[in-house]
């Protein structure tokens, strides 16, 4: 029999990028000091240096910290982002917003937007975003928090996330952390050792020689997986034949106006270009296919499409888009890109650690480590990363461009057979269905399929038991609501200064 650790005591973090803070943060949070965590990272490495735009699901983990938002704000220099600008996904010159706020109020006995494609086909409807309150807003550079205690009013509805400085949301958790106990330890590790009978890794090796034991081992060194990978070599599935880009340029810009409430994605010839703003700065990048487009010819297409002067020299990023084998293999459970990467379209890598984590303390091992659980959590993790996935390829896929080799391949390419499911469910008669677990909802799957030109061919037989006029009527009066809201909110930029501007 292998032998185990009785009792899981010591939990040693490899690395302190945004996924080695956030782990330590919580699990000081919820472990209490029961358990010794000691963080490991190298100011000389570094981190990642991007990663600024979230989904609002990023407020249950604030909200577990028990973190004041606007103080949490002013710390990272964040702004409010209420969905995200889709531009020239489906043709050249299109646009859209994959909003987070509900989609009109469902009337009689289906959702809204079987209603709205009713309507929209008799010329009575008006663009999807004009039902939605975040879309809107967003549309209008508004915002507000949601007014909870107003009812049935939209305000009440509104969902939002946030565009942070990486850097500082970091250093933010530190503070944090340290003052729950974690101990950090500046420096480089140079490898790990592992226990013979079982293959658990039993320490982690510094240059010069320390040792640091631990029971569980979190590894967050990020795309090298030192822990996962070098030591276990638990395998990849490599996803880049769906997710073919694998590099980014990145480049911070001066602030222009007006600050935008939301994350903007413009598609390019081989790739597509983010624009995050941020109090101090606009985050912007080029994600590309190296296999369609020069490295050089990429850094171009950036420098050529940036609003603001840039604050640095652009900075390349390489990856291969796929998923760590196992998360949890043995005694590692790997988190935030040391388990994976998945491209930043639908700001979605921050959410993986924050439900890592969350997934890590539902199977917090205690006296041994459960070959049961840890297939489980496996599991589960697998699905999230599988159905995040389809949610991404969908964007490519669904795209009338063959404007470049790029568009023709992502165009024509075969496509996992979940997602050719929720295609085929949506063409026919604008079904979606959103499985237990999948963190996209039937909106965000709506929003993106019409955004990006997929008509169904029928709408729900039962939209036909309504009168089109009193339909008509009641696209006619959410529509009014709606503005009617969005007249009344501050702009972004006023309610940033307002409440949670940096000194
Ligand atoms: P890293 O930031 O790479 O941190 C690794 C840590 O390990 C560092 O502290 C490093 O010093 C340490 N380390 C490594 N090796 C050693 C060693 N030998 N010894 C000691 N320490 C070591 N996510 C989003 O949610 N939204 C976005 O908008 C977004 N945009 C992105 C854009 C791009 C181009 C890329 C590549 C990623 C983006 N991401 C985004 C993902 C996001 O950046 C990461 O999920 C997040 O930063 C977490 O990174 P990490 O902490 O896992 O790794």
């Amino acid at each position: 029999m292998p032998t185990q650790p009785t009792h899981i005591q010591h939990i040693v973090i490899a690395g302190g990028g945004t996924a080695g803070w956030m782990a330590a943060a919580a699990l000081a949070k919820l472990l209490g000091t029961a358990w010794r965590i000691t963080l490991i990272e190298s100011e000389e490495i570094g981190t990642v240096g991007v990663g600024e735009a979230t989904i609002p699901l990023i407020n249950i983990y604030n909200n577990a910290l028990e973190l004041d938002e606007n103080l949490f704000m002013r710390e990272t220099a964040a702004t409010f982002k209420l969905g995200i600008e889709f531009v020239n996904w489906g043709r050249q010159g299109d646009r859209y917003i994959h909003g987070f706020g509900p989609l009109g109020p469902d009337i009689g006995l289906t959702k809204f937007h079987h209603y709205w494609l009713k309507m929209r086909a008799l010329g009575q409807a008006d663009d999807l975003d004009a039902y939605s309150i975040n879309n809107a807003a967003a549309k209008a550079n508004k915002f507000i928090r949601a007014q909870r205690d107003m009812g049935n009013s939209p305000l009440a509805e509104i969902a939002h996330a946030y565009h942070f400085d990486a850097g500082l949301y970091a250093a933010f958790l530190r503070r944090y952390a340290e003052k729950l106990g974690v101990v950090r330890l500046e420096g480089k590790i140079s490898g790990a050792t592992t226990r013979p009978e079982d293959g658990f890794v039993d320490a982690v090796v510094m240059e010069g020689g320390r040792r640091i034991e631990g029971d569980l081992f979190i590894d967050c060194t990020g795309f090298r997986g030192l822990l996962i990978e070098q030591a276990l070599h638990t395998g990849y599935d490599d996803w880049s034949h769906w997710l073919p880009a694998d590099r980014a340029w990145a480049v911070p810009c001066e602030s222009v106006n007006p600050l935008t409430p939301y994350t903007r994605s413009t598609a390019r010839t081989a790739g597509w270009q983010w624009r995050i703003p941020l109090q101090h700065r606009t985050g912007n990048g080029h994600v590309f296919s190296s296999k369609f487009i020069g490295e050089q010819d990429a850094a171009d297409v950036l420098m050529q499409n940036l609003d603001g002067a840039p604050l640095a020299d652009p900075r390349m990023l390489k990856f291969v888009t796929g998923k760590r084998k196992q998360l949890w293999n043995k005694n590692v459970v790997a988190v935030g890109l040391a388990s994976g990467f998945m491209e930043p379209l639908e700001s979605t890598s921050i959410h993986l650690i924050q439900n890592t984590i969350a997934r890590l303390t539902t199977f917090f091992p205690y006296r041994k480590f459960d070959a049961a659980d840890i297939a489980e959590f496996n599991r589960q993790s697998d699905f999230e990363f599988e159905r995040i996935r389809d949610f991404i390829i969908l964007h490519y896929k669904a795209t009338e461009r063959d404007d470049t080799a790029f568009w023709n391949y992502v165009r024509t390419m075969p496509i996992p057979d979940t997602l050719q499911h929720k295609f085929d469910l949506f063409r026919s008669n604008g079904r979606v269905f959103r499985e237990n677990g999948e963190l996209f909802s039937e909106i965000s799957w709506v929003e993106v399929f019409l955004g990006q030109r997929v008509m169904p061919e029928a709408y729900h037989p039962l939209v036909d038991t309504l009168p089109e006029a009193k339909i008509a009527d009641f696209l006619k009066s959410v529509r009014h609501t709606i503005a009617r809201c969005v007249d009344a909110m501050p702009t972004h930029a006023e309610f940033v200064a307002q409440h949670c501007a940096t000194d």
